[in-house]
């Protein structure tokens, strides 16, 4: 079977499922990608309420459109000083390395790299070294983000290439790679890789678990390829609707992950994506999943949640409130009012 596999009417077909015209035309805006791997996690029997066809299944609601929707509500355009290159925050910026994925996640808020279709979009020589020109010139740059569509499509030699372009500039102090390889083509993750990922004293790896049927022993054995080469891992997750927002999912999530020695780092609220909006839950969602984990889970397994505001506003941290005034105070029980004396 190939790795990769891009034909919806096929898979479906093979899934024993006829799916409707609509979902057609979703696909036709947004193509469809998913690795073999990823494909067979599906469980047939409840593929209404499966969380990986979910994920990866297109539907007839990325076709809703208003006037709240934007393709790039972040404005990552505006904050693009060169081609692939975003910089919107002081110390860090982030390199789009390629426009390729593994899997077409439906939620992806970088929807508008990829939906014109397969074709592949790698960041050229010359684009990398003008990119390393405004690096060592925008010294006050510590850390370098490489990001995508997913940098591990790109081949063990040209991400070496990459790295040591970067970890050259004497400014750039780390270096972070976002990737979902390890969820969804964990044998991409062998230990040639974790050998060069290792070689780089400085570097780490964000990683992006949703939900615990991701958390299989191929990708548990992904990740400790890259723990055991001495890489420290963080994830990130995406709060959606319908797949993981419950309070007990995303606890055992998190939990398995710091047994993993992987650091829950954000979970996301959906952002204001043209064909992701059905899977946004609300933010007061997500802060009660929040005031949940304050009692419920340990502190080291427990996410920042995140939203990124349009317009560039940046990424901002949200907290339930346990005061309306910082003199009185809710107890993590909930009920209990207590005064705190500072
Ligand atoms: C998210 C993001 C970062 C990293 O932000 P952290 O809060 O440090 O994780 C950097 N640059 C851009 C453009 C981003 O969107
Ligand atoms: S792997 Fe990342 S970039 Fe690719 S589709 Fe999924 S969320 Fe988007």
């Amino acid at each position: 079977m190939e790795r990769l596999i891009s034909n919806l009417k096929k898979v479906s077909e093979a899934l024993g499922i006829e799916l409707p015209q609509e979902i057609y035309e979703a696909e036709k805006h947004y193509p469809f990608l998913i690795s073999s791997y990823y494909l067979n996690l599906i469980d047939k029997t409840q593929l209404s309420s499966d969380p990986i066809f979910l994920q990866s299944f297109p539907s007839e609601h990325e076709l809703e459109q208003n006037e709240l929707l934007s393709e790039d509500p972040q404005d990552e355009q505006k904050h693009s000083p060169l081609p692939k290159l975003i910089h919107r925050y002081r110390d860090r910026a982030l390199i789009l390395t390629t426009n390729r994925c593994s899997t077409f996640c439906r939620f992806c808020f970088r929807k508008r790299r990829w939906k014109k279709g397969i074709h592949k979009e790698d960041i050229s020589d010359e684009e990398l070294s003008k990119i390393a020109s405004y690096l060592k010139t925008n010294n006050e740059i510590e850390e370098v983000l490489l990001s995508g569509g997913d940098p591990l499509m790109l081949s063990n030699a040209r991400l070496k290439a990459i790295l040591d372009v970067i970890v050259r500039i004497k400014n750039i102090k780390t270096v972070r790679i976002a990737s979902r390889i390890p969820v969804t083509l964990p044998e991409r993750i062998t230990k040639t890789l974790s050998k060069l990922l290792g070689s780089y004293s400085n570097l780490w790896f964000v990683t992006h678990f949703n939900h615990p049927r991701e958390l299989t022993s191929e990708s548990m054995r992904a990740c400790r390829v890259l723990t055991s080469a001495g890489i420290p891992m963080l994830n990130q997750t995406v709060l959606l609707k319908g797949i993981n927002d419950s309070p007990e999912v995303l606890r055992i999530l998190f939990r398995t992950l710091i047994e993993n020695k992987i650091k829950p780092y954000y979970l996301f609220h959906i952002d204001p994506v043209c064909g992701v909006a059905h899977f946004s839950t609300g933010i007061l969602k997500g802060l009660e999943i929040m005031r949940y984990f304050r009692k419920n889970l340990s502190g080291i397994a427990t996410p920042q949640f995140a939203i990124d505001l349009p317009e560039g506003g940046g990424k901002i941290n949200l907290q339930p409130s346990y005061s309306a005034d910082n003199k009185f105070f809710e107890s993590i029980e909930g009920g209990k009012i207590i005064k705190y004396a500072d």
